[in-house]
């Protein structure tokens, strides 16, 4: 399957669309999941047009382990995690809905469920909040 241009990753990345940002270097952007599975469920994407990581620049993909573990330890803070799970999903097969490269950072606690994948939309004042709460983490 060819990038699709058009997924809502790619119009993120191009300022068309809106997120709640909570990190940018030159080759990764980091927001939180509208949709989130637990407080706190952030993503990272590469400024790379990759569908998934097979077709991800090897330099990239460092890159964006770099951004995923700065942005893990900055949610793990602000929400008071004691775990944190790291997921990325490839293909329809594994469950990916966005076909643009990307990286969950989703808080984990003993007793509480994930919510479901990409089913609830979250309050946007809620989500504002909490990448308040990691960027203000990241900027200690
Ligand atoms: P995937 O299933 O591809 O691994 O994950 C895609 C993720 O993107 C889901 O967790 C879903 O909630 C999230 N998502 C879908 N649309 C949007 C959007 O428009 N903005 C943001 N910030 N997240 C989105």
């Amino acid at each position: 399957m060819a990038y699709d241009p058009n997924n809502i990753f790619a119009k993120i990345l191009r300022g068309e669309a809106p997120c709640f940002k909570v990190y940018e270097d030159e080759m990764t952007l980091s927001f939180m999941d509208v949709m989130p599975q637990a407080e706190g469920h952030t993503l990272v994407i590469p400024k790379f047009p990759a569908e998934n990581l097979f077709d991800l620049d090897p330099d990239f993909v460092a890159a964006q382990a770099k951004t995923t573990k700065i942005v893990a330890a900055a949610v793990k803070r602000a929400f008071d995690a004691p775990g944190i799970m790291i997921a990325q999903l490839n293909g329809p097969a594994a469950g990916q809905t966005v076909f643009h490269f990307h990286t969950h950072i989703i808080p984990r606690s003993a007793g509480i469920d994930l919510a479901l994948h990409a089913r609830k939309l979250a309050d946007f004042d809620l989500l504002k909040k909490h990448a308040e709460r990691i960027k203000a983490e990241l900027a200690d």
